[in-house]
């Protein structure tokens, strides 16, 4: 997250309204940004989950946009993080993002314990996937601290 585009300047945060079809419109989809060369790419960790979202979607006689931070717990992170950090440079908020994201794991494995501990499938179904979204995180976070210089 927030890793170095190819032209050797460091990508920066933002979000994007992203149309499919001329149909569906999903607001808010975290994107990097580069401010050298203006490359644009959706954020690694979110690419799979929004794929198979917009195949789910159905396509309704009109159209109709979503906000994506209801349905991904790393695009609800990080656009919190987005709006609301007082972080001043891009570690701090890459740090502030990837610390909310274990809280939120935290949280989520204890929603699971509960819904296990009620026997309630379906509950249990839709945090194992809220927690598939965060997992993206672990293995981003692992493979951007080998490409930072620090
Ligand atoms: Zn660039």
């Amino acid at each position: 997250m927030l890793e170095y585009c190819t032209c050797g300047q460091r990508y920066d945060l933002d979000f994007r309204l992203v149309g499919y079809k001329k149909h569906i419109s999903i607001d808010n989809v975290p994107i990097l940004a580069c401010p050298g060369c203006e490359h644009e790419e959706v954020m690694f960790g979110v690419r799979k989950d929004l794929q198979a979202l917009l195949l789910s979607l159905p396509l309704e006689e009109e159209p109709y946009g979503l906000d994506y931070t209801d349905f991904n717990e790393l695009a609800c992170i990080a656009y919190t993080a987005f709006t609301c950090s007082e972080a001043d440079t891009k570690d701090a908020l890459r740090a502030e993002i990837l610390e909310n994201c274990e809280a939120r794991i935290n949280t989520l494995l204890d929603f699971y314990s509960f819904a296990r501990e009620a026997g309630d499938q379906e509950r249990m179904a839709e945090i194992e996937q809220r927690l598939a979204q965060l997992s993206a995180v672990a293995c981003e976070s692992g493979a951007a601290r080998r490409y930072s210089p620090v």
